[in-house]
């Protein structure tokens, strides 16, 4: 399997082959990943933000083997169906935003919230914060942080749209000062304004103050500029609101959501909007062949009935606290910049770039699974797990950043 892994397959973020061989998984049972040597490992990462209740759930499998009983895909042009008129409502209901579009994937719904805005607006510039990571297609990557997104690569083709500089954690009233002149310099020019609310994922797990997203929603309503609020990491409880924009009470013009969509079962993302926004753009000249699956929006709408079963807010709650105590001992290293915690998310971020493979190595040895990047050790495990098994987690990421 290594060999063939090797000889024929792209791995993200990588070259082929890349230098440390992927480790084979043969299964995942809820906080658990199996290897296929044997070891058993502590689930850190909930597969990229998704896996929310934890793996090979059943009442996840039950709704993916029922569907495919009635049917696995229908094209979506001319036909609708239950599944996805059921998961566009309950997601209507839970965002307040009444028009759903289900893309493929994250980086798609980006894309289409994009164009959305761009119709709606007629105008073609989009303005966010350094930091940010929004997806790998060449719409989404434009507004990714220009050094992390490596822009460098892709000069000339990539559009240039206008980036303020990454949001401090505290509210601070020169940054916001700045903020507000960028905004009124550039409105004319601009469809709307794209960030991730309150947390910066894959740009650098930076966590921002949530009075800056109340002032981006009042600088775009003053300028009549729509606010896009990519919720793909941080939607549904991961920060311990439903939704990132929860923090600031405020609601986006257009939302995109994906990842924990389908509690990490396959791959769906929606993009949704108000009335306004819906008939302003009219024709949206978008639509996927396997848009709006079934049977991923059959798992996403059991996910989300899960979600509303569980005390999620308790469970992330817990975890912010076993994340805290956890990883305190961490920030002292001598190699440690900044240890922090929002929900259910716990970044260690170091002075110098990791070593990944001798820190995954490292973690790996305390039976656990996580996958740093940059200077970044980070953990964000399902809701579903329990106090040994973060301690465990949070074990290895205080080892790991006193090995450094
Ligand atoms: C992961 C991510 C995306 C891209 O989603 P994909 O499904 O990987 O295309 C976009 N925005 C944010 C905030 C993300 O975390």
């Amino acid at each position: 399997m290594a060999l063939l892994d090797r000889e024929h397959v792209w791995h993200p973020y990588a070259a082929t082959p890349q230098p440390v061989a992927p480790h084979v998984v043969s299964r995942a049972d809820g906080v658990r990943l199996t290897l296929a040597d044997g070891r058993e490992l502590v689930d850190g990462m909930s597969s990229w933000w998704a896996a929310i209740h934890g793996y090979n759930h059943p009442r996840l499998n039950r709704a993916l083997k029922d569907q495919l009983e009635d049917m696995a895909h229908v094209m979506f042009g001319g036909l609708t169906h239950e599944p996805a008129v059921r998961l566009a409502a309950t997601l209507a209901s839970m965002t307040g935003l009444p028009k759903v579009f289900l893309a493929d994937s994250g980086s798609v719904a980006v894309e289409v919230a994009i164009k959305m805005a761009f119709q709606f607006t007629g105008r073609g510039r989009l303005l966010t914060v350094r930091g940010g990571y929004h997806g790998d297609t060449f719409g989404a990557m434009s507004v990714c942080d220009p050094v992390n997104g490596m822009h460098h690569l892709f000069s000339g083709v990539l559009p240039e749209h206008v980036f303020a500089d990454r949001p401090p954690r505290e509210y601070d009233e020169g940054y916001a000062a700045r903020l507000t002149d960028l905004v009124a310099r550039h409105a004319g020019e601009l469809a709307a304004i794209i960030v991730e609310p309150v947390v910066q994922g894959a740009g650098g797990m930076h966590f921002y103050h949530p009075a800056y997203l109340r002032l981006l929603r009042e600088l775009a309503d003053e300028h009549g500029v729509l606010l896009i609020a990519d919720e793909i990491a941080t939607g549904f409880g991961r920060t311990g609101e439903l939704f990132g924009c929860d923090h600031a009470g405020i609601r986006p013009d257009i939302m995109c959501l994906g990842k924990a969509l389908t509690g990490g079962y396959m791959s769906l993302a929606a993009t949704l909007c108000t009335e306004r926004v819906a008939r302003g753009v009219g024709v949206l000249m978008h639509g996927p062949t396997f848009m709006g699956n079934p049977l991923a929006a059959a798992v996403a709408s059991a996910s989300l009935e899960l979600l509303r079963e569980r005390p999620w807010r308790e469970e992330v709650g817990r975890i912010e606290a076993g994340l805290l105590a956890g990883l305190a001992g961490a920030a002292e290293a001598p190699g440690v910049r900044d240890v922090r915690v929002l929900g259910a998310i716990g970044v260690i971020e170091a002075r110098e770039p990791v070593d990944v493979p001798a820190v995954q190595a490292l973690v790996m040895r305390h039976g656990v699974w996580l996958r740093p990047f940059g200077r970044l050790i980070y953990a964000m495990p399902p809701y579903s797990i329990g106090d040994g098994d973060l301690e465990r987690v949070t074990t290895a990421m205080t080892a790991a950043a006193r090995s450094l």
